[in-house]
């Protein structure tokens, strides 16, 4: 059901989730799927091309699995069987390793579909909220108001609705990693002979945490990511002549990977690391960005995000609408989920922990670096062992 300006100035619904990006699309279609009266408030009818995440491994998959939602997804996306792995500028390893390539607009496109035609949708922004225990009031930007229960805020990086409901945010790590994405070419548009590359930095120096390269959709997508300041040289060069500022970073990639070129755009999108606090307040969740962000090249974002609405709507939402009150109490529950605790602390350690091994000297840092080094080449060399996991 799909509401316009001119049909509707009042809307009532037990549930109203704010934000239409992974975490808001996904909550809309588990909690449709369950018969849940719900609206999704967004003001794109179809999400924005946006540089975002592209490319969600096992577990990410497995957690839409057992959400219900993994059919859509895995029918828009490219299916990825190994990778190569290169550290130190050697090819170590040709490993089994599935993940699934994609644009983060295919990916909620192919969410957005998977949500019961029962869900209301609503292309428009919300302008103001007011809160309470039991009833909570949306304004949206044409006027249009929408009561219902709960509110879900899962409106990612807006920080004008947190701020009237006075939820602070604390900033954990300002530009905390650069993200930077772009197509990639083959020369002559042969193939690269790999349908994934993993190439982890050939020294410290170069402040880089990793560069990958992956099939979708017919061709092949670049996402880097450094500890670089937006106006460096490394980035500057990347947007004017991103082949050699690829291969001053990188200078055995072309032995590795064979000739290639950029293709279009280069997008660079420096990320910061914050959590929101106060959070516990009447009638209303913080999931997804909204509650904290993640480091992209952690690659945790999308895997939190739908933690929390697997937990969210699967065990919590259904108790909370049992009760005619909703507190602050309450709603801190979820925040104490032990899944979603495990999967948020899971995020940030793993963004200092990326961030560690990147940039830090001293024998710890090098020790691990080393380490990784001679287990990926003893696997690779003697034992030809595939991975299992995302540790790569
Ligand atoms: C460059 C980059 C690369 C990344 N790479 C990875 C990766 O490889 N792996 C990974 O797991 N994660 C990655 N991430 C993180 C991941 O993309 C995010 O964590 C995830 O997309 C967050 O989803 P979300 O639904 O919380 O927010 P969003 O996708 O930002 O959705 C928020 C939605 O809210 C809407 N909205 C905002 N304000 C209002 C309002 N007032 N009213 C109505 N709607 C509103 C917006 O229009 C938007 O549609 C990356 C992030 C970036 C920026």
């Amino acid at each position: 059901m799909i509401y316009g300006s001119a049909h509707a100035k009042l809307i009532k619904s037990d549930i109203a989730i704010i934000g239409g990006g992974v975490a808001g699309s996904a909550a809309a279609a588990m909690l449709g799927k369950s018969g849940h009266d719900c609206i999704l408030i967004d003001p794109h009818e179809v999400y924005p091309d946006d540089f975002r995440c592209e490319k969600l491994n096992r577990p990410q998959m497995q957690t839409l699995e057992n959400m219900g939602l993994a059919n859509a997804v895995f029918k828009s996306c490219t299916p990825i069987e190994s990778v190569w792995i290169s550290r130190l500028g050697h090819l170590l390893n040709k490993v089994n390793y599935p993940h699934y390539g994609f644009s983060y607009q295919t990916l909620i496109t192919a969410i957005r579909d998977d949500i019961p035609k029962t869900v209301k949708k609503v292309f428009s922004k919300v302008k103001t909220i007011e809160n309470t225990a039991t009833k909570q009031t949306l304004t949206l930007v044409d006027g249009t108001q929408v009561t219902c229960r709960i509110v879900i805020m899962a409106n990612g990086l807006n920080p004008g609705l947190r701020r009237q409901l006075g939820v602070e945010q604390e900033m954990l790590s300002r530009h905390h990693v650069m993200a930077v994405g772009f197509d990639l070419k083959p020369e002559n548009n042969n193939n690269f002979g790999f349908e994934s590359l993993t190439y982890w930095p050939e020294k410290v120096s170069s402040k880089m945490a990793y560069f990958t390269a992956f099939k979708n959709d017919g061709k092949f997508r670049a996402n880097l990511f450094g500890y670089w300041k937006r106006d460096e040289e490394t980035i500057l060069n990347l947007q004017t002549a991103p082949e050699e500022a690829l291969t001053c970073l990188m200078p055995s990639l072309e032995k590795t990977i064979g000739k290639f070129s950029v293709d279009g755009r280069v997008h660079v999108r420096p990320i910061d690391l914050y959590q929101t606090h106060s959070h516990t307040c009447d009638g209303v969740v913080f999931i997804g960005d909204a509650y904290s962000t993640s480091c992209p090249g952690a690659g945790t974002g999308v895997g939190k995000a739908l933690i929390d609405v697997k937990q969210l709507c699967g065990t919590h939402i259904p108790d909370w609408l049992e009760s005619n009150e909703l507190s602050a109490k309450t709603i801190g529950d979820f925040y104490k989920d032990p899944e979603k605790l495990e999967s948020d602390t899971d995020s940030i350690n793993g963004a200092y922990f990326l961030h560690g091994i990147s940039t830090k000297l001293g024998p710890g840092w090098s020790g691990r670096r080393w380490i990784r080094f001679i287990y990926h080449f003893a696997r690779g060399t003697f034992l030809g062992i595939p991975f299992r996991n995302s540790s790569i």
